[in-house]
This record gives structure tokens, C-alpha cells and sequence, in this order.
């Protein structure tokens, strides 16, 4: 039997496709996907998924062997704890995720995973990293420590002097105080390093519950620093994420973190973390550039149609 055009044929079920001309110009004359990836998409992805009611109240049996089977694992919790609230969103298969990673991969490379060992020095950047670029934290950063070269003197500086030290990262006034507060929660001679060997609820626990931190820094300290597979879910993340489908398109911060970790095997975390982040930078923008985009065969919401009211070409 022939091959059939499923490419063709799916687009059409999906409500909201923009009417597109036989021939699909915009697939087939693309410089950046030929034929022969599109079946290699086809192939790999299999169709999208589309709501199923039965596979949503009833985990099938491989479903319950998993759950069964991983049941002590924070992993596992993390994909027990997550509701499944929106009927037109399916958890991607693992299968799909690596294809999303294996695209990435071709597109960015495969970071090197070199965790610092600095907790307390990730903990402080990424506090100073709000609101501001990396150039800037990285100023911030650097004047603080010629200043105050010890986390005691940090902590003990006088306020206005290290909030002077902080200004070119900007937000000096909020970020100072928040630092010391933070601080001061570890210790007379502040140390995270015993984060390296508690378990993972424990070393969430305790980040989260200092002042201002949240999921997103407790992650970054944990993936940068100790090597500990998490998915710091930033602005890019949640955007790219979302738009491909590997959680809700409309999840809190708190549920996409959960998702990322439970579909992401953990030798991945780093390297698909990064590349999403590259590719929100670089073409998944707020508006994106879809028709530039070399995952768009695999992104809901391009085939969907839902992104395509704000697509723009690249400025060259
Ligand atoms: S097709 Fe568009 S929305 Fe989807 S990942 Fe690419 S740039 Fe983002």
C-alpha cells in the first residue's frame, strides 16, 4: 500500500488550522525540513495526541506498571501529584520528548554538564539574575565578592554598602536586603553543601522555604550546582514548553516543574533545560518565528493554529 500524506491529513483535523493551499508551501518549499524529515517527524511522532476521555480516567496497564513500579522514586511522585485537569492536553510519551530532544540537539548541540559545586554562590546569582540579563547579574556578582570575599561578610555588610556593590544589576535595593535575609537562614558560617547528599524532597523543602526563593531557584541550585536532575522552569521554558506540548499550555510554574521532571529522563534535565531555553532566545520568542522553526511538525500549537496570529519572520 502507498504511503499515505499524513502530514496533510492531520493538519486537517486540528480546529483552527489557518486554510493553507494545496501543497502546503510553507512546509514543502522550507530550506530547513525536507521530505525526508517530515516522514522522519511522521514516523517518530506518530499522530498527535488528541483527547481520549478513556485514556484520561483509566490508566492503561503499562501506565499502572510504571506508577507500580517507581513508586518510591521522587519521579514518580512527581507524576502522581499532577492532576490531570485539562482534557485536550495528553502527557507526552517519553518517545516524544526525545524526539523534541534529539531536534534540539541537532539544532544547539549537547551541553556539557559540568555541575560548580558553589550552592550558596548559584543561590545568590540567581537571586541577582531577576529582572536583569546575565551580563549584568554577572557585574553584580563579581563587584559583591571583590567586596565582601566571604559569605560571613556578605552577610554582615552594612545595607547601603552592598546595595551599592549590587547597583548594575539592577533591583540593588530589593535584591541586598533579600540576600542577607537568605543568609542568615544558614548558619553562622553559611552552608548548603549538605544539599549534595539529602534527598531531593529535603533539599527542596529547605530552599523553598527561605525568603523569596522559589521552585525556580531551588531547581537552579540543584541542576547547577550539585548536578541534581531538575528542569528550572524560566520564562523560555514555560513558553517553549507549553507551546510544544510537554505540559499544559496554561500550567502554573509549580505543575510545569512537576511535568518537566516526570517526562524527562534525569541524563536529559540539563541538556533539554538549555535548549529550550536556546531555542525560546532564539526562535520561539514571545512572537515566534515558526515558519523558520524546525519543530513546527512537532508543535501543537503551530499545527493547531494557535500561535499563528503572532508569527513573525526574523529580522536578518
Ligand atoms: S513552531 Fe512556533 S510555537 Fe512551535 S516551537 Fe516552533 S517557534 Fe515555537
Amino acid at each position: 500500500m502507498g504511503r499515505v500524506p499524513v502530514h496533510e491529513d492531520r493538519r486537517r483535523s486540528f480546529p483552527g488550522q489557518p486554510p493553507e493551499e494545496s501543497g502546503d508551501p510553507v512546509d514543502d518549499d522550507s530550506p530547513c525540513l525536507d521530505r525526508g524529515a517530515l516522514d522522519w517527524a511522521d514516523n517518530i511522532l506518530g499522530p498527535l495526541p488528541l483527547p481520549s476521555n478513556k485514556a484520561i480516567s483509566m490508566p492503561d496497564a503499562r501506565s499502572r506498571r510504571v506508577a507500580a513500579r517507581g513508586r518510591e522514586t521522587g519521579l514518580s511522585e512527581a507524576r502522581r501529584r499532577i492532576p490531570k485537569r485539562d482534557s485536550s492536553w495528553r502527557r507526552p510519551s517519553r518517545r516524544r520528548v526525545a524526539a523534541i530532544r534529539d531536534r534540539l540537539r541537532e539544532l544547539y548541540g549537547r551541553p556539557v554538564w559540568k555541575p560548580h559545586g558553589h550552592p550558596i554562590a548559584e543561590l545568590v546569582r540567581t537571586i541577582l539574575s531577576q529582572n536583569t540579563n546575565d551580563r549584568n547579574r554577572d557585574v553584580a556578582y563579581s563587584r559583591m565578592r571583590e567586596r565582601f570575599p566571604t559569605w560571613e561578610q556578605v552577610r554582615d555588610a552594612p545595607p547601603a554598602e552592598l546595595e551599592d556593590a549590587l547597583r548594575p544589576g539592577g533591583l540593588s535595593a530589593t535584591k541586598a536586603p533579600r540576600i542577607q535575609h537568605v543568609l542568615e537562614q544558614l548558619g553562622e558560617h553559611p552552608d548548603l553543601d549538605w544539599l549534595a547528599s539529602a534527598s531531593r524532597e529535603e533539599a527542596l523543602d529547605f530552599l523553598t522555604a527561605l525568603p523569596g526563593v522559589g521552585r525556580k531557584t531551588a531547581a537552579c541550585v540543584l541542576i547547577f550546582a550539585l548536578g541534581r536532575p531538575e528542569i528550572p522552569v524560566d520564562t523560555h521554558v514555560h513558553r517553549v514548553g507549553g507551546r510544544l506540548g510537554l505540559f499544559r499550555p496554561r500550567a502554573s510554574s509549580e505543575e510545569a516543574h512537576d511535568e518537566m521532571l516526570a517526562i524527562t529522563p534525569p541524563e536529559d534535565a540539563y541538556e533539554l533545560h538549555l535548549n529550550l531555553i536556546r531555542h525560546g532566545r532564539a526562535i520561539c520568542r514571545p512572537r515566534p518565528h515558526c515558519l523558520e522553526c524546525e519543530l513546527r511538525r512537532m508543535c501543537p500549537a503551530y499545527r493547531s493554529g494557535a500561535v499563528s496570529g503572532y508569527m513573525v519572520p526574523r529580522q536578518r
